[in-house]
């Protein structure tokens, strides 16, 4: 079977992630130990490769016990709260949030300083549950609202001020509709476009990507939160995408002879991973 193979230029890790990443492979250059809040990525394979070298990943119960160590803050970041229990427990951070992330908790607290004088609301268009999501709520005390779809937009209470902000990896579009959907009830509404620039860029490259090829191989941990708004973006302008984490999952009936297949990925999937797809179909179509 003969297939042409292109590799998305813009895809791999996005610049929060790769500097994560970076600073424990520098920390484990000269321990062979590092504890990390939470998955440093969501991507089971590239996760393998950094335990492998020494990476621990502990959950927030598991950092109340722990004490006089180092602990790496991901991407992500965390609510004041996870700070303050490093210090109370003598842990050493290596604080990876992403710069973007911080600037953007910086944002939500001294809006929330603001707008709680007047019985304003905060409101999140993310994911529950989500490490970033819990940092951005954190720094409103826990009183930030998160919405992740219009239905849910329409329980906000109305007669409230309101300032709405985007999780960074949410879908430009889909924010779009709900800032339009919080104006129209509340036209003075405060509305925050934070979602991430390399992020936004991607969405728009991704589609063009997508459309141009027969077949869509998207890389991914099926747990990242950006691969699946990412996934079904792909799916969305071409039905022949599929969502894999490794090279082993691949079926050959997806291809047909003389397809164009595109590779591509989430901002929690590296380079090489999509590489090894590459020469992976490469070899078994020789
Ligand atoms: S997606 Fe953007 S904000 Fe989030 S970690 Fe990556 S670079 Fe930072």
């Amino acid at each position: 079977m003969k297939l042409t193979l292109e590799i998305d230029p813009r895809s791999g890790f996005c610049n929060g992630v790769v500097r994560a990443v970076q600073q424990a492979e520098n920390y484990l250059q000269y321990s062979n130990h590092l504890y990390s809040l939470g998955a440093i990525v969501h991507n089971s394979v590239e996760l393998d490769r950094l335990k492998e070298k020494g990476l621990e990943i502990l959950s927030i119960e598991d950092v109340k016990q722990l004490h006089d160590d180092v602990l790496l803050v991901r991407a992500h970041g965390e609510p004041p709260e996870t700070y303050e229990l490093a210090r109370r427990n003598n842990l050493q951070v290596i604080d990876c949030t992403c710069p973007v992330v911080l600037k953007l908790q910086e944002r939500v607290r001294t809006t929330w300083e603001r707008i709680r004088e007047t019985d304003g609301q905060i409101v999140i268009f993310g994911k529950k549950g989500h490490a970033e999501v819990n940092g951005l709520v954190g720094q409103t005390g826990g009183k930030a609202l998160v919405i992740s779809s219009i239905e849910e937009a329409a329980n906000l209470d109305f007669s409230r001020p309101v300032a709405l902000f985007s999780q960074t990896t949410k879908d430009p579009d889909e924010f779009q509709r709900i800032a339009d959907f919080i104006r129209a009830q509340r036209p003075d509404a405060e509305v925050y476009d934070t979602i991430c620039r390399q992020v936004a860029q991607r969405h728009k490259s991704l589609v063009e990507f997508a459309r141009k090829h027969n077949v869509i191989l998207f890389v991914s941990g099926h747990e990242s939160s950006n691969g699946k708004v990412l996934f079904e973006l792909c799916h969305g302008v071409n039905a022949r995408t599929w969502w894999l984490e490794n090279a082993s999952q691949i079926d050959m009936d997806w291809f047909r002879d003389g397809d164009s297949v595109g590779i591509c990925g989430a901002t929690s999937t590296p380079k090489w991973q999509l590489e090894e797809i590459f020469i992976y179909l490469q070899d078994v179509t020789k």
